[in-house]
């Protein structure tokens, strides 16, 4: 989108409601603007703000109506947008159109408080980071906020929706429980197609302000955009209990019909997660408890890790012949983690311990492997998911310290590739050694330097170098160390 003129700002929005007479343009980016009037011309649409001309390019924007901005949220039948995006899941369940969710309304403030901050934020029409930066540094966090609040509002008009929402969490930041923020944050994260992220922000939003109908309209909408149909039937039952309306009733409905669909062929998602199974063979409460499970575990190892992987991780569940027809895994291997988690379940009926374990040694290497770029070497990788998932090398620390005493370990060279190739007994005391390996650097130099480490990797180091860097030892040198850790 291009503006040749671009001081707009959210005070435009709130001028909204005191015009007698206006039209308003519906930009495709999801923007509305009130302006007093508007007309076409060549490839542009010219329209007037008070006595000022602006000028914005035809295809930019929808459409033109007359009066001061919709009545209420335009839900259903308004901005329609096809989504464009192959997604991998696409064939293995229905997908449906994405609803482009209204922008809300800038905070009540005067025209005068967001003018006078616009001009310190900007230099010509150009949003300032320096100037952001010295509000910032003033330490007030309503300011920061405000401030940052403006320009992500501002970026948005210019269709800088990238700039916009980095604005937006800088504001969160700030002032972290405003729902007015929370939720431009969600319509930017929608913009970029990030509809998990949306609706998260509108779940905080509606939890501060549970009564909100618009709220819980657009939290609906955002989650029926995440494909999670059933969670969007929820939020919108919830609205129309409290006002009802057609639209939403329209899009309940909807919904409801496709939810129908959708559970005949086995998809599921939650924030971080999109989950495939065979309908009949697992329970619904299954599917839910697998989901819980693995977002709690999500949770507590990007803590652990300080990192989280940017993208949905896949999950397929099999009966135990489909996992080994599939994915032709070695007899001994109990789960595999291919870009996707791949975990065999057959003849579960609830949640255990074991799956748990299982769930979150993959889950591990999910961000590994995210966290390294695909190169962290199978020994780290292996170790690290071990820890994940609560193992010790305790109980086989004996045999491990023979082994060493005798020079019979494996050297960690050799186990920077898979492990798939080994025979079972060989895989046996490569996982043992493996993760003998991490438990010694995270005892010695804490996970914090092993996940940097793996950046490290990731980035184009080579393992060993890593290795030195963080430690300062070669490989032959922790195996060294490993050889007296083991024989305390
Ligand atoms: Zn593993």
């Amino acid at each position: 989108m291009s503006w040749l003129k671009s001081q707009l700002a959210p005070c435009l929005l709130l001028a909204a409601a005191t015009l007698a007479s206006a039209d308003t343009l519906y930009l495709k980016n999801g923007i509305y603007i009130v302006v007093k009037k508007a007309e076409e011309k060549d490839a542009n649409i010219e329209y007037w703000v008070g006595s000022t001309k602006y000028t914005i390019a035809k295809s930019a924007v929808d459409r033109i109506e007359a009066g001061n901005g919709p009545s209420k949220l335009p839900i259903s039948g308004s901005g329609m947008v096809q989504d464009l995006t192959r997604r991998e899941t696409a064939g293995l369940a229905p997908t449906h159109e994405k609803l482009a969710l209204p922008t809300p309304e800038a905070p009540k403030h005067t025209e005068e408080y967001w003018s006078a901050l616009r001009s310190r934020i900007t230099t010509g029409d150009n949003i300032d980071n320096m100037r952001l930066a010295e509000i910032e540094r003033e330490n007030d966090s309503r300011a920061t906020a405000n401030a940052f609040f403006l320009a992500g509002v501002m970026q948005m008009q210019r269709g800088q929706v990238d700039q916009a929402n980095g604005h937006f969490e800088r504001a969160i930041q700030a002032t972290p429980d405003q729902p007015n923020l929370l939720q431009w944050h969600a319509i930017a994260l929608a913009s970029l197609g990030r509809y998990a992220d949306a609706a998260y922000e509108l779940e905080r939003a509606t939890s501060l302000t549970p009564d909100s109908v618009d709220l819980l309209r657009l939290l609906g909408m955002a989650r029926y955009d995440a494909d999670r149909t059933a969670d969007a039937i929820e939020a919108w039952k919830k609205a129309q209990e409290l006002s009802p309306d057609t639209k939403t009733e329209h899009l309940l409905r909807k919904a409801e019909r496709e939810l129908r669909v959708e559970e005949r062929s086995g998809k599921k998602e939650s924030r971080h997660f999109t989950l495939h199974y065979q309908g009949d063979r697992t329970s619904p409460r299954l599917q839910s408890e697998l989901l819980a499970s693995l977002e709690t575990e999500h949770q507590d190892i990007s803590r652990q890790l300080g990192y989280e992987p940017s993208t949905n991780i896949i999950v397929i569940l099999y009966t135990q012949k489909e996992f080994v027809d599939i994915t032709e895994a070695p007899s001994w291997a109990g789960a595999l983690n291919d870009g996707k988690l791949r975990i065999p379940i057959g003849g579960l009926s609830s949640m255990n311990l074991e799956v748990e374990r299982v769930l979150k040694h993959e889950l591990t290497h999910s961000f590994v492997a995210s966290l390294g770029s695909g190169r962290c070497p199978t020994w780290l990788n292996e170790g690290l998911a071990q820890i994940m998932e609560g193992r010790s090398s305790s109980g086989v620390r004996y045999e491990l310290s023979q082994l060493f005493h005798d020079r019979k370990e494996v050297p960690l060279p050799v186990l920077e590739g898979s492990f798939t190739r080994f025979s079972s007994l060989q895989a046996e005391v490569a996982y043992a050694e493996s993760l003998a390996a991490v438990e010694y650097l995270r005892d010695r130099y804490g996970l914090g330097e092993i996940s940097r480490m793996v950046e490290s990797i990731g980035t184009g180091e080579s393992s060993e170098q890593a290795l030195r860097n963080s430690t300062g030892l070669d490989y032959s040198g922790l195996e060294r160390r490993l050889a007296e850790y083991l024989a305390r």
